[in-house]
């Protein structure tokens, strides 16, 4: 598992489209994550602490962890959507 896996800036044929060496590390300057890579729909979305055992569990930490816990205020939650 790479981080770029990850990230919306990683392209179908697994370059950066920002140009960005690979990080051999769950480090990058660039690194922008996706709910979409942590959850294949929506309605999987459960919160922010099942977001942020699934990060931690893929070795995420520091400023990585905290750009994927921003995630959390833009996700719609299934809940939600019922009100
Ligand atoms: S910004 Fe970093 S983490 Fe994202 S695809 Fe590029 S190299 Fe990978």
């Amino acid at each position: 598992m790479t981080l770029c896996e990850f990230c919306i800036l990683q392209q179908s044929d697994g370059r950066c489209s920002d140009g960005l060496s690979i990080p051999k590390k769950m480090r990058c300057v660039g690194f922008t994550p996706g709910i979409e890579k942590f959850c294949a729909t929506p309605a999987d979305y459960a919160g922010q602490e099942q977001l942020k055992q699934m990060a931690q569990f893929f070795g995420l930490a520091g400023k990585e962890l905290n750009r994927v816990l921003l995630l959390t205020d833009t996700v719609k939650r299934p809940e939600a959507l019922k009100s």
